[in-house]
């Protein structure tokens, strides 16, 4: 289709969303909002990008800062390899490029946590370089304008779809021709829906005049989801308690959490205070269980948890029974520590429970 850039770049200057990493074309603040935007909302990430914007302005701050620092701003987020990610590579930037972001596609893709998608974004956004982004909006954007019917996470799948982008790609507008159709299947052309009788595309449509507008674009794989128990017993001995860095090739590397027994299924009490993994941490030492939480149902992307918080109150002095591995803190400090949303939740009920009482 001749027209397809004009087409898109005209709406765009219509319909744009007036956001903060769109008037810059620094290549670490571009970096930074398409890391925070990965997996994540515009209106979730907002608030996220202004705060590490505001925190750590340049790449070099970044570098610098302590990993805490950083995994604390990010709490709540999800996904936190990015925030590591972000956090190595702003150190890479700093000792191997001397803290400039790199301008060349491939140097830019060398970096961790940097894919195609993300190093086309920078590339062209902060240096106007002509290589086209295929993120989650472009595959449906031309899935469903062009008819493309192979599946969006298959390895030919995707060599087609980058393909087409790149022959579509305004080569003497790239940043304006990218940031277009990325704008215009997250606002136009959305997944569920959209409104094609406005659509400006419609008469190009192939999905539209197919009528397979809510089947377009295919997906080969499902997603397998595995089901997983964590029983966190929250130890508590006068105002102190234990809290654990989570250092383990597993969901939440470098953030706090409680002691964690982990089962194969839903525990009742009698089983659970007999189990092998009980006795090795309490050992004989006196306890009350003060109380067991309801369980917490906790979605990631493959993953389900079903916590439940065993408040355990101890008269023993928590270093005897501390694991190796674990940190004493008083209770009231918690909240200076990056914990998962899954423990936010529950500190958050907790503390809801005590205005109330
Ligand atoms: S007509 Fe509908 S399906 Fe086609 S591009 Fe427009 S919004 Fe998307």
């Amino acid at each position: 289709m001749k027209h397809f850039s004009g087409i898109i770049t005209s709406w765009y200057s219509q319909n744009k969303r007036d956001l903060p990493w769109r008037n810059t074309n620094d290549a670490y603040l571009i970096w930074l909002s398409e890391i925070i935007l990965q997996q994540t909302r515009v209106d979730q990430g907002m608030a996220y990008y202004l705060k590490f914007a505001g925190a750590f302005p340049t790449v070099k701050h970044l570098a610098k800062a302590d990993n805490d620092k950083v995994m604390k701003l990010w709490q709540g987020l999800g996904y936190y390899s990015r925030a590591r990610n972000l956090h190595a590579t702003a150190k890479i930037v700093c000792t191997d490029f001397n803290g400039v972001f790199p301008s060349e596609y491939n140097d830019i893709l060398s970096l961790k946590g940097i894919g195609e998608y993300t190093a086309s974004a920078i590339a062209s956004f902060a240096f106007n370089k002509p290589h086209a982004v295929v993120d989650g909006n472009v595959y449906r954007v031309l899935s469903r304008v062009f008819g493309v019917e192979s599946a969006i996470d298959s390895t030919t799948g995707k060599k087609e779809f980058s393909k087409l982008a790149n022959e579509l790609l305004d080569k003497k507008n790239p940043a304006a021709h990218n940031q277009a159709i990325m704008e215009f299947g997250a606002l136009q052309c959305k997944p569920v829906n959209p409104d094609c009788s406005v659509c400006p595309m419609n008469s190009h449509c192939y999905a539209f005049a197919k009528k397979r507008v809510n089947v377009l674009p295919v997906k080969e794989k499902k997603i397998k989801v595995r089901n997983r128990y964590f029983n966190y017993v929250v130890l508590k001995s006068e105002d102190s308690t234990v809290i654990n860095k989570r250092i383990d090739k597993d969901i939440w590397t470098n953030l706090y959490d409680f002691p964690l027994i982990e089962t194969n299924a839903e525990v009742n009490e009698s089983d659970f205070l007999v189990s092998k993994e009980w006795k090795k941490l309490i050992g004989k030492n006196k306890h009350i269980v003060r109380s067991v939480s309801a369980p917490y149902k906790h979605i990631l992307s493959h993953q389900k948890i079903y916590a439940r918080f065993w408040e355990i109150d101890l008269s023993a002095d928590l270093k005897k029974i501390a694991p190796d591995s674990s940190i004493i803190i008083k209770q009231k400090d918690i909240h200076k520590y990056a914990v998962p949303r899954l423990i936010e939740n529950y500190l958050n009920s907790e503390k809801g429970k005590k205005v109330k009482g």
